[in-house]
């Protein structure tokens, strides 16, 4: 049995500046300690990870920060020109340092999707507590999933990463740059869970619960939208009978995309896999149409 305690742990909102859930829990949650003190005796951090970004209301200033923080970024010593870079590596010296001396237990990174994905529970490393309150969170939550997107943790370049162990949690879809009250108020609802489920941790009890069955989607690839030969502008649409069918099985043969000249585009490979990020805005600078998972049931 795994007895390695939570400590400390850092809730983060805000790493993307225009997902306004994780803003607004963090800035409710630093005028009303009240709303989360009393969850659990670890030491929680609230963090506002890129206020930059967040007075701009845009996703980033100079650069993507939650993709900042491999140990190769972390590692440059110039100071970096760009505010997103020195940015990671002043979060890295507050909450890291990463690595095994990390100050952090735990991370809980805030963000929104545009995209129809629930409560998406994205877990990056097979961590006894995340994955145990995540499998606890599917049973409690409608809409609730889980995205596993294994990491070489030193490589990754995301915020969580800094930490023992994280869970970023992709709420949507919302459009980017709003709110919306119902899933404000049910993400609050899910984070508040994280803190009593790490002192349920903490007590020993959460290790004696009963194994829970869930689905995993394991992140297989990331599909770009159809380009010209040699490079050029995107020339298709997420077809029609696709949108919004996160999670949802795709087999070969079915529709992918609807070119701008009418066409179907149908989906060839490695079969069923589960698309998920479908049409995110934000991944559009990042040619990604869409992430392809394949889907597992476990024991967690
Ligand atoms: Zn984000």
């Amino acid at each position: 049995m795994d007895m390695s305690l939570i400590n400390t742990i850092v809730v983060a909102g805000g790493t993307h500046g225009n997902e306004r859930t994780g803003v607004r829990l963090v800035q409710k949650w630093m005028e009303h300690p009240e709303c989360y003190s009393s969850l659990c005796s670890a030491k929680v951090d609230l963090v506002l990870s890129n206020p930059e970004a967040v007075r701009l209301n845009r996703r980033y200033r100079d650069f993507d920060l939650n993709r900042a923080f491999s140990q190769t970024c972390l590692d440059v010593n110039a100071d970096p020109q760009q505010y997103e870079f020195r940015r990671a590596k002043e979060l890295n010296a507050l909450y890291g340092p990463k690595g095994a001396a990390t100050k952090t237990d735990l991370l809980l990174d805030v963000h929104n999707t545009g995209s129809n994905m629930g409560n998406c529970l994205i877990v990056s490393a097979r961590d006894p507590f995340t994955m145990r309150a995540s499998a606890v969170l599917t049973q409690e939550f409608d809409d609730a999933w889980i995205y596993y997107q294994p990491e070489e943790r030193s490589a990754s370049p995301y915020f969580g990463t800094v930490a023992k162990a994280d869970v970023c949690i992709e709420i949507g879809p919302q459009q980017h740059g709003t709110l919306d009250a119902a899933i404000f108020e049910e993400t609050e609802r899910l984070v508040k869970r994280y803190l009593e489920l790490a002192e349920e941790w903490n007590r020993g009890e959460l290790q004696k619960r009963a194994p829970i069955k869930v689905d995993v989607y394991t992140q297989f690839k990331d599909l770009g939208y159809p380009k010209p030969q040699g490079g050029g502008a995107i020339q298709a649409m997420i077809h029609p009978e696709l949108l919004g069918k996160d999670y949802r099985e795709l087999k070969s043969g079915d529709k992918l995309f609807r070119t701008f000249d009418g066409k179907d585009i149908l989906y060839e490979g490695e079969s069923p896999v589960y698309p998920i990020f479908i049409s995110e805005p934000a991944y559009y600078e990042k040619d990604i149409a869409m992430s392809l998972t394949k889907k597992t049931v476990e024991e967690w």
